[in-house]
């Protein structure tokens, strides 16, 4: 059993994330892997459906969230919620800009439970607020990594989903996603601290939620916006890459990691 960290990057394209420069991801792809991931065909590329099938390792049609507005069923807990009814006690947390990942608000809580969004309820998401967010998500992060115990943990950062939506997958979505390597870096470098001094050996993974169009935008059927990925490293991964990697199968490795079986898991369903 190992504690996990899911770092969650919103809306960076495959090709976008292997021409930009991302050290820290990088660094921990090396003693992991990073595999394509193309959201699954019988799900929109949006980011409450791809989300939640990423908390629930549900396929969209039985989840039932379609799009960023209107709750699905609740069929099956977050990954989060599910660590914390099978380990009672259990700290996790969930930190996001986009309030509907972490509050009753559209879709959401895609992750309920014990959660961090920075911004006020009736904040316009844009560019600057996300930025703002991201910058405040790495800030409580690190913070928490420093004086609790997590076992688990969503961090989400949102700035370069908003980039491309404002001026497509050019230079400015590249230097978004260099920013998020860096917050990132902040985040990995919290996380080996407390390793560090606990003697905990964490495992993370990083991913996105879907791609984007060459002008900006996502929703439809596009390989680009398909184009989704995920980094996996710790002793609770294997080393190779699953076969045919989902966003369904993220819900499956990070419970594996967090040492909850998938009968904790259903029980708590
Ligand atoms: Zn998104």
């Amino acid at each position: 059993m190992s504690p996990v960290l899911v770092l969650g990057i919103d809306g960076v394209r495959h090709d976008a994330l292997c021409a930009a420069s991302t050290p820290a991801l990088d660094r921990l792809a090396a003693t992991g892997y990073r595999v394509p991931v193309p959201v699954s065909a019988d799900s929109p590329t949006i980011s409450g459906p791809c989300w939640t099938t990423i908390a629930t390792g549900l396929s969209a049609p039985v989840h039932g969230v379609w799009d960023n507005v209107t709750p699905g069923h609740p069929v099956r807990p977050d990954f989060l919620s599910r660590i914390r009814a099978a380990r009672p006690g259990a700290v996790t947390f969930a930190a996001a800009g986009w309030a509907p990942l972490v509050r009753p608000v559209g879709c959401g809580p895609i992750f309920a439970g014990p959660g961090l969004l920075p911004l006020a309820d009736d904040e316009r998401y844009d560019v600057a607020a996300a930025d703002r967010a991201d910058e405040a998500i790495v800030a409580g992060t690190v913070a928490a990594l420093a004086t609790e115990a997590p076992v688990a943990a969503f961090v989400h950062l949102g700035t370069p989903d908003l980039v491309a939506h404002r001026d497509g997958v050019g230079a400015g979505y590249r230097q978004a996603i260099e920013t998020a390597d860096r917050r990132a870096g902040r985040i990995l470098a919290a996380v080996r601290d407390r390793a560090a001094a606990t003697g905990e050996d964490w495992t993370v993974l990083a991913t996105t939620d879907h791609g984007h169009r060459d002008g900006g935008g996502h929703g439809g059927d596009s390989v680009a916006e398909r184009a989704a990925w995920l980094i996996a490293a710790g002793p609770g991964v294997p080393r190779q890459p699953p076969t045919v990697p989902t966003q369904a199968g993220i819900c499956t490795l990070v419970l594996a990691a967090a040492g909850v079986g998938s009968d904790d898991a259903e029980a708590s369903a």
